[in-house]
């Protein structure tokens, strides 16, 4: 079916953010026998979990127990990959599983709610994204991981945060135009480094937007020797005021690498459990976001990140119902742009 020629990106469309999920309170006890029950699943069943930075700390924590993996969605695709598991449980957002998914179509990929989505993924509708393409043959198609699959099987490239830089910079070193999607914050950011010919498609995280620079700047003066970290999806003032710009894996190694005592962090609060481990003597300060009443109820933690707990990946487990499933034209179309950037990456590193 072709699709409608658009010259400028459309606006996206908006976004219900859903309310945190409430998951009852469980004591210590609890927290250690519902670990121990789902660890003895995982052995059973073939599964190992791959956890993201931003779910949390329980599901860090026994990912780690259990011979899984917590890293970004870079280091989440490549250790999947690699993994001799039948069975990848994914603990992030959709597109992370469907990520899992394309490069190993082989094995069964869980999650613990297929629900979990991304405000980004949402902003960037596959019929008119490829619109938009359509409109601008003579660019190179670039996309962010935090998109859909079909979105990828149309796309040249997949990026993640810790490797859109150096691709964006190889693309220009060789005179290529770059289509962006879906992320403004993150497209801009790289445009101002790179210097790149780019076309940014209109769409934001619902999470990193909220933080705001007026607040930042009263918190840095209350904390003048902390160092300001910052993920490159917050709105470009708040860029501005980072010592450190960079993906999740970038900002904890800021943590640990610097000589400062203190860390004002503007990225999703899970961050903190990674960051506390390897350093637990540094002082972490959350970066303000809106208040009351704001978008994404304004707690720096995603609330479709939060539909992982521990409750949820029993649960997935035990009924085995939330399957990634991918139309295999689309996945094969989609895994071209995920290895080029593995192969970049290894290439490149
Ligand atoms: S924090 Fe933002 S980019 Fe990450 S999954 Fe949530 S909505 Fe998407």
């Amino acid at each position: 079916m072709s699709s409608t020629p658009v010259t400028t990106p459309p606006r996206r469309p908006s976004l219900q953010v859903p309310p945190h999920p409430q998951w009852p309170a469980l004591s210590a006890a609890e927290t250690h026998a519902l670990k121990t029950r789902i660890a003895a699943m995982l052995a059973a069943q073939g599964a190992v979990l791959v956890a993201h930075y931003y779910t949390d700390g329980n599901l860090q924590s026994l990912a780690e127990e259990t011979g899984g993996c917590v890293a970004d969605s870079l280091e989440m695709a490549r250790f999947g990959a690699t993994s001799e598991a039948r069975t990848l449980v994914v603990c992030g957002v959709r597109f992370m599983g469907e990520t899992a998914k394309i490069l190993n179509p082989e094995k069964r990929v869980l999650m613990p709610d297929l629900k979990a989505t991304c405000s980004l993924d949402e902003g960037c509708p596959a019929d008119a994204f490829a619109g938009f393409c359509d409109a601008h043959p003579d660019h190179t198609v670039v996309v962010y991981a935090n998109t859909s699959a079909r979105v990828k099987a149309r796309a040249d490239w997949v990026v993640t945060s810790s490797i859109a830089l150096p691709i964006v910079t190889h693309l220009k070193a060789q005179g290529q135009k770059v289509l962006w999607a879906p992320d403004k914050h993150l497209g801009h950011y790289i445009e101002r480094r790179t210097g790149a010919d780019m076309l940014l498609w209109d769409a934001a995280c619902a999470v990193h937007e909220e933080f705001k620079s007026f607040a930042l700047e009263q918190v840095r003066r209350l904390h003048p020797l902390a160092a300001v970290l910052v993920h490159p999806e917050a709105p470009d003032e708040v860029v501005d005021q980072a010592d450190v710009v960079g993906s999740t894996t970038q900002l904890i190694r800021a943590v640990v690498d610097m000589p400062n005592q203190e860390f004002i962090v503007a990225t999703d609060e899970g961050i903190f459990w990674k960051m506390h481990q390897l350093a637990p003597h540094k002082t972490l300060i959350a970066a303000p976001t809106a208040g009351a009443g704001a978008t994404c109820e304004s707690c720096a933690h995603c609330p479709w990140m939060a539909m992982n707990a521990l409750q949820s990946l029993e649960r997935v487990l035990l009924d085995q119902d939330q399957e990634v499933q991918i139309e295999e034209a689309v996945r094969a179309a989609a895994v071209t742009p995920i290895q080029r950037m593995l192969d970049f990456a290894r290439t490149n590193a």
